[in-house]
């Protein structure tokens, strides 16, 4: 893309409260500086609330919180509560525990429902993302009669893919003919929405399910989730939404958009750490409901009487009926910390400030594309309602030697194969200087080759 039209893009769709449009003009003439943009940055000091790993005494760039968030500061405090109140009270810690194990779970919940747009008694913290999405499928994909394909995005993250075709072959159905896979465009690298609505029309009479990732992991491209779950219902189909790239990272309105039910895991954009416990919704309408098939376990049953051991399973009247076991305390713990930062701030701010940072990203990698003259393409859609803070950049030939250069000099960034690397400048404790800085190093890396 010529630097004219990254320029007249970036005035027509950077309606900035927080900095004037100028800014981006200015860039190219060093009139403002990263720093001077980190200091009208109104979420700045919240990067002062994350650990950032160490490259030679200074904080990587990191690049990476799509993959594994940075670690808030407060985190040790919620998990040594933990260590304490076990080491201290030991099983009465499950009533008498400063934030009691029982009911753990409910700490997360309306925090969780102001991420994902739905009601606090339609979300769930449990389990890891493809367990929920398997737990999901049982109560939600049932096929009967010819109503039995489901629909998804080709090139699903791996897990995804698995967990759909063993759920079709659960059912013994043949995944060759029943998984509708819909394949991005071999010219843009992203899916046609149009393409993926007229997939479903063409197939109503077949689909059972329709499951698909909200902000896709390899491309970044958001999803227009609002249109497709309108798709698949007319269709008669349900509509179900993995979350793993999207939460924490787009506004999301499951509720309001007629989802019927979603997963996501909570150690990406949500800073939960290492494997942290994941996430589920499921539309109240499906609440309370004895006939819908689900696999069951005593913290889905109704709280009231759960210590009474009765025999006969009564689900909890919520998305909490859909849980099997007692809250993993120690993996939900450090959650607690990060989402005080998102409650503090909300996603109307971070959703700002992550246009403004990517788009100053796309803006310094087309200043690497033009002053080196490298092949660099970024592959994920420019315009705001089809991406989140993560950018895709196709680099040809050079790209793997690039990145090592990169990694080498204490940048974070992911590399898939064949020639693509994953940066998502993440708004919570990314600035504008690490963008910059890491343009530089790109730059250095180009020239030091040639
Ligand atoms: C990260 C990610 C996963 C990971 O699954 P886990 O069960 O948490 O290991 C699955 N699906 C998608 C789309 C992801 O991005």
């Amino acid at each position: 893309m010529p630097a004219a039209s990254v320029r007249f893009s970036l005035r027509t769709r950077c309606q900035s409260r927080l900095l004037t449009d100028k800014i981006f003009f200015d860039l190219d003439t060093k009139q403002i500086t990263p720093q001077e943009l980190d200091q009208q940055d109104p979420l700045a000091s919240y990067r002062e609330q994350f650990l950032f790993p160490q490259h030679q005494g200074a904080p990587v760039g990191y690049f990476t919180g799509n993959s594994l968030g940075l670690q808030p500061r407060g985190v040790r405090q919620e998990v040594l509560r933990e260590l304490d109140d076990w080491a201290q009270q030991g099983v009465e810690g499950h009533t008498r525990a400063r934030k009691p194990w029982l009911p753990y779970h409910e700490f997360f919940s309306a925090s969780l429902a102001r991420l994902t747009g739905a009601k606090a008694a339609e979300v769930v913290l449990m389990n890891g993302l493809t367990v929920n999405l398997h737990l999901l499928m049982v109560s939600f994909y049932r096929p009967q009669g010819k109503r039995r394909k489901i629909l998804c995005e080709g090139k699903a993250f791996p897990s995804d893919q698995y967990a759909l075709r063993s759920q079709l072959r659960f059912h013994g159905l043949d995944p060759e003919e029943n998984l509708l896979e819909v394949m991005p465009d071999p010219e843009t690298g992203y899916l046609d929405e149009d393409a993926v609505v007229a997939a479903i029309d063409q197939n109503q009479d077949e689909l059972a399910l329709v499951m698909m990732g909200g902000v896709n992991y390899y491309s970044g491209q958001w999803l227009d989730m609002p249109r497709i779950t309108d798709a698949g219902k007319r269709a008669g189909a349900v509509v179900g939404w993995d979350l793993a790239h999207a939460i924490g990272n787009v506004p999301l309105k499951l509720h309001e958009w007629g989802v019927d039910f979603a997963a996501w895991c909570s150690y990406k954009y949500l800073n939960g750490g290492p494997g942290a416990t994941a996430g589920a919704y499921i539309h109240e309408r499906y609440h309370g409901q004895e006939d819908l098939p689900r696999f069951e376990g005593w913290w889905g049953h109704d709280k009231d009487s759960r210590f009474a051991m009765p025999d006969r399973f009564q689900p909890i009247p919520t998305a909490e009926a859909w849980q099997l076991s007692n809250a993993p305390v120690l993996s939900m713990a450090p959650l607690l910390a990060s989402l005080r930062l998102f409650d503090e701030v909300g996603m109307d701010a971070l959703r700002q400030k992550a246009l403004h940072l990517t788009q100053y990203l796309a803006q310094t990698l087309e200043t690497v594309r033009s002053q080196t003259g490298i092949a660099l393409r970024i592959i994920t859609p420019q315009p705001e309602s089809q991406r989140g803070c993560q950018l895709s950049v196709v680099i040809p030939e050079q790209g793997r030697r690039i990145f090592d250069y990169l990694t080498a000099h204490g940048v974070v960034a992911d590399w898939r194969e064949p020639d693509v690397i994953r940066l998502a400048p993440v708004p919570l404790y990314n600035n504008y200087q690490d963008v910059h800085d890491l343009g530089q190093k790109m730059i250095k890396a180009i020239k030091e080759n040639s």
